[in-house]
């Protein structure tokens, strides 16, 4: 006999367990449904998000960073540590603790919701149906009024450098090596190979990244991507743009990597090589034919701006939906159709999806690229500040970077902020929250911030959209 519920969601990353909390907090039976199994073989819930992708990667930012200070940086402070030893087992210990006490707590959560869990492959069938197929092959049938889809993703592949997951390997297998590689190549000079290749740069190995564009990171403002290829080239990134990899061979323990850079046909060879090259949806076996679940020829699920697919009573979130593959963005398409489903009017504001790269300095921007208003004929003014004025920065010994605040000519809106440089990642909430109040330039201009803070930065740049920036040398006429 089937289980009844009012929701049963399908996946339990940071879409699918954010969704299935808020159901059960409006009031809904609510089932969530996930088959990641840990490396005991254990259920674990927190999909690639807390499991191999954002809480992993970030846990090992933070401690190879914290070792590479030790290392170079820490004596100008004038703490002398006499040559700082890298203990990777227990690196790797910390990073799996926190993983489990955090996979545990959404256990916790949904215990404490109300929240029904099913381990096991879920499957869409007709009449809003799931099937459920445990690990032990067992099937159960749960029926629900409505349902949500939120299979999230898995590294693309490539027939250039296919995995043999000892020495061509994803992102997944790239956390947990046990040995810092003496040479590490990374296939995508996106924000993975970014993140990971710091990692293991910081921990000792020599790092080359290939990337297929010509440009450095497209996505993120034209001059904040120069700043930022600038300084992870100082500090010892070999960052190769324009370098298609051709065929990867491993021969002795090594991969020889054959890329063709321009007209020439080029040779690395590197102990691990890491295939960083984006991530495809989870789709293939998500619904069953008969259900007519439209997807487009990646996989990615159709829906329209309220995460409606055209099945009724089925939605879909996350990964497997349009937009940036990030946890934050699926966890509130989650909120916005349990809103929905529970008669609520909500909705995600696309435009001002937060986007950082955890390097160091740390690059995180949200709203409109300079090059995109230039494109859309759009008049804008700028205003930047460089952290290298900044006091506090000063203090932290980190002065690279700058704020950007990009503000319509018209209206003085702020289109777009963009910033390099110490702590990013939290500076940028700042203008999230300004511009979903659709702050003007002026607004955040005439707003007291605290000293000495890196938040100045963002004011001192606000006020530059007019010239009037204090801590700034500028000659007046
Ligand atoms: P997932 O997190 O992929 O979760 C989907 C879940 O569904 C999984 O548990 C899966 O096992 C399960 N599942 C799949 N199919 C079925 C099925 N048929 N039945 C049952 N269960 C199923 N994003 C950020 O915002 N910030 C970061 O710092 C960041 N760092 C990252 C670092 C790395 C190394 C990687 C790989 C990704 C990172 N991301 C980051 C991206 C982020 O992890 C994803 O955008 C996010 O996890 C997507 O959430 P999701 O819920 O859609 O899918
Ligand atoms: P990505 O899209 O960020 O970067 C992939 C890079 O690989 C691109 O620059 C692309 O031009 C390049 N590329 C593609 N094919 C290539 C080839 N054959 N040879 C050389 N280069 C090639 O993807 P990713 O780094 O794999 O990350 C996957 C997803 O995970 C991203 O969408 C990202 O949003 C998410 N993620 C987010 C964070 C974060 O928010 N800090 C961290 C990690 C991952």
């Amino acid at each position: 006999m089937a289980d009844k519920f009012d929701v049963v969601v399908i996946g339990a990353g940071p879409a699918g367990y954010v969704a299935a909390i808020r159901c059960a907090q409006l009031g809904l039976k609510t089932a969530c449904v996930d088959k990641w199994l840990n490396d005991d073989n254990k259920p674990s819930l927190g999909g690639t998000c807390l499991n191999v992708g954002c809480i992993p990667s970030k846990v090992l930012l933070e401690s190879s960073e914290l070792y590479e200070l030790a290392n170079n940086g820490i004596a100008e402070h004038g703490v002398d540590i006499k040559s700082a030893k890298l203990n990777l087992p227990a690196m790797m210990q910390r990073k799996q603790k926190v993983v489990s006490e955090l996979t545990q707590g959404i256990a916790g959560l949904f215990k404490s919701n109300g929240v029904s869990s099913y381990e096991g492959h879920g499957m869409l069938m007709a009449q809003n149906n799931v099937e459920v197929t445990a690990h032990d092959g067992k099937k159960q049938a749960l029926e629900a009024t409505h349902i949500i889809l939120a299979s999230g993703s898995h590294s693309m592949e490539i027939p250039s450098a296919p995995l043999d997951g000892e020495h061509i390997v994803d992102s997944t297998a790239a956390l947990s090596f046990d040995s810092v590689p003496k040479k590490l190549g990374v296939i995508g000079g996106g924000v993975i190979g970014l993140e990971l290749g710091s990692v293991w740069r910081r921990l000792g190995a020599e790092v080359v990244l290939l990337e297929a564009q010509d440009s450095f990171l497209t996505m993120a403002d034209e001059q904040i991507a120069k700043e930022g290829l600038k300084l992870f080239t100082k500090q010892g990134l070999d960052i190769r743009l324009g370098a298609r990899v051709v065929s990867c061979e491993v021969k002795k323990g090594q991969v020889d990597v054959e890329y063709q850079h321009k007209d020439e046909t080029c040779h690395e060879k590197v102990d691990k090589l890491i295939v960083a090259v984006g991530r495809r949806p989870n789709t293939d076996e998500l619904a069953s034919p008969d259900t007519e679940l439209i997807l487009d020829e990646w996989g990615v699920v159709h829906v329209d701006e309220q995460c409606c697919t055209n099945l009724p009573n089925v939605y879909a979130i996350g990964d497997i939906v349009r937009g940036p593959m990030l946890a934050h963005k699926g966890s509130e398409e989650g909120i916005m159709v349990a809103e929905k489903i529970a008669g609520h009017h909500a909705e995600v504001n696309y435009d001002l999806i937060p986007s950082v790269i955890y390097t160091t300095p740390e690059i995180a921007w949200t709203g409109k690229t300079e090059q995109t208003l230039k494109t859309e004929g759009i008049d804008y003014n700028t205003g930047i500040f460089p952290f290298a004025a900044s006091g506090r920065a000063r203090a932290l010994g980190d002065t690279s970077g700058m704020v950007k605040v990009l503000a319509d000519a018209k209206t003085d809106r702020v289109l777009g902020v963009h910033m390099i440089g110490p702590h990013c990642s939290e500076l940028v909430a700042q203008a999230v929250i300004a511009m979903e109040f659709g702050t003007s330039s002026e607004d955040l201009a005439v707003t007291m911030f605290a000293h000495p803070t890196l938040s100045e930065a963002v004011h001192e740049a606000a006020l530059d959209v007019r010239g009037n920036a204090i801590h700034i040398a500028r000659k007046r006429k």
